[in-house]
């Protein structure tokens, strides 16, 4: 097919339909969705398109598993609500005590809610009570310390922590203040050429201590980071020993440690918690998007024996609670996926799919001279596009040169679905797009993905020079 052939499609992908619905992003597609099949989303033309981004690394068991459907379904007959002021339910006590026991007794409790935004808020402010109820109560500790490049959430309090430009600018007035930020672990872009990751790692720890010395070492409640940074910086890990050394400092102050694992955990990352591929257990920790696989809106929180004693001990309560927490058929959709995970051995075919893409992305694309990096654990990759390989300059901001990408993706000749993100130099330059399939995908699949997203990119720089 031509060129021209292409933006016909595209253009046709990303058509204007009249809509009474009230976001409008400045690209995203207009395809209206019929029914998603395993790893197939199905249009109301019947064209189907491949799922490799799993929504926003959520379809963790892929989609319509009627075995999910049907534990909703049950639950929705049995009690469909539950004020959680009063009452408990089989449903919900259960799924917490799977969350605790999956943590080998490192976490003592969990807390269930609705959104990764929401488990980040209550995360922060079990984080502050904390401090208010252990003894001697600190009271002074009010701030918090994240990273750049980073996603938390959409919330008031999530975004303020988070380091997404482009979300944050025209709300800045609104953020809070006493959120202060320190550079990600980010080899690609920030490890000095010749630097061992030792020395990285040093260098990073003493930024850190900078900041908790900045801001005043007694008024921290936590440092806060994604184990695997998703949405901000596509799929990048830390260097081995980064997050013990930043422990250490967190130590050292007295300040918690709160890991943000709604898009790297529950599997994702080839194991189910994030941190047990990183030789430390976070003081609190929030899950979401794998949890309960896209079925229901369902995330969570983690809190580990440290935090609660201090609840325990002396009686209190977490002065928090909204009305949809512990919601019971997000709780019995998030058992069927868990239990679907374990008996299918999913993270083992995560761990296993996931070298195998890795390696043909590699082969693929490795050399192509716009993808400046291919990175990634699991079954949670970013592949990085720059402008020129050998300095890694990006393209600018207004290009949209990963939104454009996705979009052709959704076009009918590769109908395929990747993620795509941005911001990955500076917050707001630089582009990325994510690929995070179901956990069920098959070595057939991979090949699937690897040569079209070849393809996909090869034709996007190709149109794209040719303009
Ligand atoms: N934290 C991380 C790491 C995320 O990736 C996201 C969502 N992309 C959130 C928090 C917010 O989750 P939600 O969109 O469910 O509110």
């Amino acid at each position: 097919e031509t060129q021209t052939d292409r933006s016909a499609q595209v253009a046709q992908v990303i058509a204007e339909p009249k809509s009474a619905v009230l976001h409008r992003h400045l690209h995203h597609s207009f395809l209206s969705l019929a029914r998603g099949q395993g790893s197939n989303l199905i249009l109301q033309d019947g064209r189907k398109i491949f799922d490799a981004s799993g929504g926003a690394a959520v379809a963790c068991i892929g989609h319509g598993d009627g075995r999910v459907v049907k534990a909703a379904m049950k639950q929705m007959s049995e009690v469909a609500y539950c004020a959680t002021i009063f009452y408990t339910t089989n449903v919900c006590e259960e799924l917490c005590q799977f969350l605790v026991n999956s943590t080998r007794g490192h976490m003592a409790r969990a807390y269930i809610v609705n959104s990764g935004s929401e488990a980040m808020e209550a995360a922060m402010k079990l984080a502050r009570q904390y401090f208010l109820e252990k003894s001697p109560p600190e009271p002074r500790r009010t701030r918090f310390i994240s990273r750049d490049q980073s996603y938390h959430g959409i919330t008031i309090g999530s975004l303020s922590m988070g380091g997404h430009k482009y979300r944050r600018e025209k709300f800045q007035p609104l953020l809070l203040d006493n959120v202060s930020r320190v550079s990600p672990c980010f080899p690609y872009r920030n490890q000095y050429r010749g630097e061992s990751d030792q020395q990285y790692v040093d260098r990073l720890a003493a930024e850190l201590d900078e900041e908790f010395q900045r801001v005043g070492g007694d008024t921290v409640c936590a440092f806060v980071a994604e184990p695997v940074v998703g949405a901000a910086l596509g799929c990048v890990s830390a260097v081995p020993g980064y997050f013990k050394a930043m422990q250490a400092v967190c130590d050292k102050y007295g300040a918690l440690l709160i890991f943000d694992e709604v898009m790297s955990g529950m599997g994702r990352t080839g194991t189910l918690h994030a941190w047990e591929q990183e030789g430390v257990v976070p003081d609190i920790q929030t899950i979401g998007k794998c949890l309960g696989g896209g079925y229901q809106p369902v995330a969570g929180v983690l809190a580990n024996h440290r935090v609660m004693d201090a609840f325990e001990k002396g009686t209190a309560t977490f002065v928090h609670g909204h009305t949809y927490q512990g919601h019971p058929v997000g709780c019995a959709a998030a058992l069927e996926v868990q239990r679907i995970i374990k008996e299918e051995n999913l993270i083992q075919n995560v761990d296993k799919m996931g070298c195998l893409l890795s390696q043909l992305l590699r082969q693929r694309i490795g050399n192509h001279p716009n993808v400046g990096d291919i990175r990634g654990r699991g079954l949670f990759w970013g592949i990085e596009f720059v402008a020129d390989k050998a300095t890694g300059t990006p393209f600018p901001a207004q290009a949209h040169v990963a939104m454009e990408i996705s979009e052709m993706g959704l076009a009918e000749m590769y109908s395929i679905a990747v993620y795509p993100g941005s911001g990955t130099v500076d917050g707001a330059n630089g582009d990325h797009i994510i690929l995070s399939p179901p956990y069920n995908v098959s070595a057939e699949d991979m090949r699937f993905i690897a040569d079209t997203v070849a393809r996909l990119i090869e034709d996007f720089f190709a149109d794209r020079a040719g303009a």
